[in-house]
């Protein structure tokens, strides 16, 4: 028996059901339900969720929102072995969760369930989860169909994802975050406390979304930020010459001696919507 629930403690479940990680599904299990039920119960409030947890595993942070009283869980894990394990847990709290043997890459988020509100709480694997991010972020309609993204990432990833204008760790993930979400980093997890340990430090982040973000084209607004950082160390009149330059800039009020990293998303917005 396990501290948080009556079923048994993870380890057992990886033996029984023969769950050896692999590091091609960047399988880096929690098996301290404690620690699960903290990131779990940052997304408090649960009752009337749905949550979509992304790669559940063997089911500990899965564990964890149920006992912390989410309403429904819908699980999406590429990984068929999982699937018995998970089952084990369905059963245990009868109609409250739902497993999708899925690439969630694959998955459209809108049509995978009509209830509202629906939060995604997930210990992402390291190697989809800034796409993941990235689809999450960008829909074509906002707001999204998600009132809240509690997430982990490899630290340096998670500190792109909020990191401000002047900062070393603004980039083009930073400007897409800050235009259309409020992100913040809540607590970070060391090596030690995954299965098998990464190389590096995590970090829980949570993402809400804005909601009146400045109108701009994706489109352009990533063709202005992928070539503005694809040069960071230059002035903008250089990095942007192939989309319009030193007059793009003008139009949009910028000075062209400016480097990407000193814009602010306002900025670069504006030079999206002048492109
Ligand atoms: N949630 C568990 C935990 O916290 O211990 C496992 C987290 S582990 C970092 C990532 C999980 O994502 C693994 O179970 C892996 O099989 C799954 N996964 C990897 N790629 C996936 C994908 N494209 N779609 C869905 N699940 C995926």
């Amino acid at each position: 028996m396990s501290a948080i629930d009556d079923l048994p403690p993870l380890r057992d479940v990886i033996a029984a059901h023969d769950l050896s990680p692999k590091k091609s599904l960047g399988q880096n299990f929690l098996l301290d339900l404690n620690l699960t039920a903290r990131i779990a119960r940052q997304a408090l409030p649960l009752a009337e969720a749905t949550v979509v947890e992304v790669g559940p595993g063997p089911g500990g942070l899965t564990r964890a929102l149920l006992s912390e009283g989410a309403g429904r869980v819908i699980a999406i894990e590429k990984d068929p072995r999982c699937t018995a394990a998970l089952e084990e847990i369905a059963a245990h709290y009868p109609g409250r969760l739902s497993i999708v043997a899925a690439d969630a890459l694959a998955v459209d988020l809108a049509a995978l369930t009509p209830d509202r509100p629906l939060k995604i709480v997930a210990n992402l694997p390291y190697n989809v989860g800034t796409q993941l991010l990235v689809n999450w972020i960008t829909p074509p309609n906002w707001p999204p169909v998600w009132e809240s993204l509690t997430l982990m990432f490899q630290r340096e990833v998670a500190e792109r994802i909020v990191a401000a204008p002047g900062t070393p760790h603004y980039g083009r993930l930073g400007v897409l975050a800050g235009w259309r979400t409020q992100a913040r980093i809540l607590f970070d997890v060391s090596r030690e406390a995954f299965t098998p340990p990464p190389k590096v430090t995590s970090s829980i982040i949570q993402l809400m979304p804005r909601k009146d973000p400045l109108p701009a084209a994706l489109g352009a607004l990533e063709r202005v930020t992928a070539a503005a950082f694809g040069q960071r160390r230059k002035m903008l009149r250089q990095s942007l010459k192939g989309l319009g330059g030193e007059a793009l800039l003008e139009r949009s009020g910028i000075e062209p001696t400016r480097r990407a990293e000193t814009l602010s998303v306002e900025e670069f917005v504006e030079l999206a919507n002048r492109l």
